[in-house]
């Protein structure tokens, strides 16, 4: 028997990855996972085709989602786990999150117009294919334009944090987007912490009322996750882990390339029950 693994953090055509949900599947498949998470940005529109495709191939499926949220106005993501997918709380919360977005988009275009790189919105939507429409899809319209010859280009010269022209997205609170995912029933879990370059800030966040974090992640050392995991363990929160997988947008990153054991693939899909 193959060893049970599940990659619990990747990316569909429904956020900012290259692959529809369909091909996800396919490559999950191809590639031996027995499990998988879709986590679209501020999405779940990728489960209408994938929970029917998954269940027709024999790929387990956890529910998932990531959700940009802030503390202290510095950008933290947030995966949601295990939640029915018609539960109108997370629908309404993901539909706020695109008014949201739409708002961000226009006001860092406008930004972009006034460093000399004119970009229409029609111009980015071309470069999604959801409404789910974030700065990856930006510096793609840039990159089409001749502006900049990578995406990461994009992120270094203007679109990062602290760049010109970056713009704060207003976004839920932390604890507002917990409480939310709470209500929900799904599972908080904080993902990538390793990412999070202030210390305090990583105190204050785990004293929240978090149900796990993202232990491994993407291609991050082994050596790198063990205080991941330690923090975990002693909190008794589950340790997720996934590859953040995006596609062709982060070449270097396949799907796979971190992943859970069946223990705690169960743990996370049976919580409610
Ligand atoms: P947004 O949701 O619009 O704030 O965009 C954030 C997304 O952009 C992240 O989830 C990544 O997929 C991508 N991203 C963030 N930083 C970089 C970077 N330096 N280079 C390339 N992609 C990035
Ligand atoms: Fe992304
Ligand atoms: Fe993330
Ligand atoms: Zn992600």
């Amino acid at each position: 028997m193959q060893e049970f693994r599940a990659d619990l953090h990747c990316h569909t055509t429904f956020s900012d990855g290259s692959l529809s949900p369909i091909q996800v599947i396919e490559l999950a498949k191809q590639i031996g996972l027995s499990g998988l998470s879709i986590t679209d940005h501020d999405s779940i529109e990728a489960y209408e085709s994938a929970i029917p495709f998954a269940q027709a191939n024999g790929l387990e499926l956890i529910i998932g989602a990531e959700f940009s949220a802030s503390f202290d106005k510095v950008s933290i993501h947030i995966l949601a786990y295990s939640f029915p997918a018609d539960h109108p709380d997370i629908q309404n919360f993901c539909h706020q999150h695109q008014l949201r977005r739409q708002n961000r988009n226009r006001a860092i275009l406008a930004k972009l117009s006034e460093c000399g790189i004119p970009i229409t919105e029609e111009e980015v939507a071309a470069c999604a294919e959801s409404e789910t429409i974030g700065r990856p899809h930006i510096a793609q319209a840039m990159m089409k334009k001749g502006y900049i010859d990578t995406i990461y280009e994009a992120f270094r010269k203007y679109l990062g944090e602290g760049r010109p022209c970056y713009v704060y997205g207003n976004e839920f609170s932390v604890q507002e987007t917990i409480d939310i995912i709470h209500r929900a029933q799904g599972l908080a879990i904080l993902a990538h912490p390793h990412l999070i370059k202030d210390a305090t800030l990583v105190k204050k966040l785990l004293m929240l009322n978090f149900d796990g974090l993202e232990g491994y992640y993407g291609k991050l050392p082994l050596d790198q996750n063990s205080k991941w995991v330690e923090i975990a363990q002693r909190k008794g929160w589950i340790i997720t882990g996934g590859s953040d997988f995006h596609g062709d947008v982060k070449p270097t990153v396949p799907l796979g390339c971190s992943w859970i054991n069946e223990e705690t693939f169960r743990r996370i899909q049976q919580h409610r029950k």
